[in-house]
């Protein structure tokens, strides 16, 4: 076990805004405030691990980080964690089982199961096979999700900034230097791993390493709710379509924003309801996936491909939304696609990770691999990989398999045996 130590965080400057900022309201006149320091960034963090990105993927990519002793940092642009889980008010992950066993367990799945069992709910029977694979999303309260994922934050000494988000990332000799701004705040983040669980593997793309990404992309979502209050953690919202939306930058996902709330105003009145409940964003299904290492096919997918550097397991239908809906395609039965270690790390890449539906992967592979439960279970590979890299100061795909395998299982991962058809795989 490496030792975990607080990360360290110098912001003399900062110290001296805040004791300007405090005798504004005493007798004394003070000196004009300086420029928010034009010469440098106001405050340096210098951690082993920088996530970029607390969602659905992020969240679980720093607890696992954290608890192996790397000292941990979350940079996150919105206001809580969770991403699409809580923001996004998609709060039904799946899928956590596969013909009638658990597939992934894990730290998403301590947090899962913690929120539903704190909330009253009921969690499915996995050695049931449902009839539609929905039936086994499990159902968490949006509100209480991040809560959790906070205090969980807090007992691993994972460090959090919300309003921020990186601005330019430069390679370092030992690691990364990543300049973030939020309102007021300049950071300059040293690290020595990076993970990229934005969604749309935005860092990546600000490092110009190679991304992929479709003409047209499937729909984003508005969920809300007209007449009955929200039932959070028991049943789902209602959801319409955003055409369009596309999580690439704040234009556009303002104009998803927009587009969003502008068609659930015609439903409040064309139905006459009352509006009880709508999400602060959009959704995003679909938008830029890295080239990474390993590409995950279609094929890969449907046939459950158990590779050889697999580091966790993924089950859904291929999902596909198009304009006409979607038609979700069921796997095959016995069929539990993998993951690889190779399809989170970008092609050509150093001491950077990334997990989460930016996976590397094709279109339709990405269409099922993009669920929650498949997600989390990324974010704690991705988390134990590049917390054992920066521990043996060296690159996620040269920390020996066998030594992330064993780490991710002792922290409660499934983890995909060597060799093996899907149903064998689980160890
Ligand atoms: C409408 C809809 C329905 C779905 N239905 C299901 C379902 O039934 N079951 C299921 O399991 N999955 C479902 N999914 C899929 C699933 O919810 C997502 O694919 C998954 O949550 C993505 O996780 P992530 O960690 O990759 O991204 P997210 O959870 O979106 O997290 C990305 C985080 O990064 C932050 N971020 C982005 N850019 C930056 C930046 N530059 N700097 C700092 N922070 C940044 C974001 O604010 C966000 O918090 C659905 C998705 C949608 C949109």
């Amino acid at each position: 076990m490496i030792s975990r130590r607080q990360f360290i965080q110098s912001s003399a400057s900062g110290v001296a805004i805040a004791v300007s900022a405090g005798s504004v309201c005493g007798a004394e006149p003070t000196p004009p405030r300086q420029p928010a320091n034009a010469a440098g960034p106001d405050i340096t963090t210098q951690v082993d691990i920088l996530i970029v990105g607390g969602g659905t993927a992020g969240t679980i990519a720093a607890l696992q980080a954290a608890r192996i002793g790397a000292k941990t940092f979350v940079v996150e642009r919105g206001s809580q964690l969770g991403g699409t889980t809580t923001t996004g008010g998609v709060a039904f992950p799946g899928l956590f089982d596969a013909w009638g066993k658990q597939i992934i367990a894990g730290i998403g799945w301590e947090l899962v199961k913690e929120c539903v069992e704190l909330d009253g709910g009921t969690l499915p029977d996995f050695s049931s096979v449902p009839q539609r694979h929905w039936m086994h999303q499990i159902h968490v309260n949006q509100f209480l999700y991040p809560l959790l994922a906070e205090e969980k934050c807090r007992e691993a000494g994972v460090g959090i900034a919300y309003y921020e988000f990186p601005q330019s990332v430069a390679r370092k000799e030992d690691g990364w230097q990543v300049e973030c701004a939020g309102f007021g705040t300049r950071r300059r983040v040293l690290c020595k791993q990076l993970i990229d669980c934005t969604g749309g593997a935005e860092v990546v793309g600000l490092l110009g390493l190679p991304r992929l990404r479709e003409e047209e992309r499937q729909p984003g979502s508005m969920l809300y709710q007209l007449s009955k209050a929200a039932n959070p953690g028991r049943e789902g919202l209602a959801s319409l379509y955003v055409h369009g939306a596309d999580s690439t930058n704040s234009r556009t996902v303002t104009e998803a924003n927009l587009t969003g709330r502008r068609e659930v105003l015609k439903r409040v009145r064309a139905e006459k309801k009352r509006l009880m409940q709508l999400q602060p964003e959009a959704s995003f299904r679909e938008s830029y996936r890295i080239q990474g290492e390993m590409v995950i096919t279609v094929d890969d997918y449907t046939t459950g491909r158990v590779f050889d550097d697999a580091v966790c397991f993924a089950f859904y239908p291929v999902d596909l939304h198009t304009k006409s809906g979607v038609k979700p395609k069921p796997l095959a039965k016995g069929i539990v696609p993998t993951v690889p270690l190779g399809a989170l790390v970008p092609k050509g890449s150093h001491n950077i990770m990334v997990a989460g539906r930016c996976v590397s992967s094709d279109r339709l592979a990405n269409s099922g691999l993009r669920v929650q439960a498949s997600c989390m279970a990324m974010g704690q590979a991705a988390g134990a990989a590049a917390a054992l890299a920066a521990a043996k100061k060296t690159t996620p795909l040269n920390v020996p398999l066998s030594e992330i395998k064993d780490m991710l299982r002792k922290h409660g991962a499934i983890v995909p045996a060597r060799h093996g058809n899907a149903n064998t795989a689980v160890s």
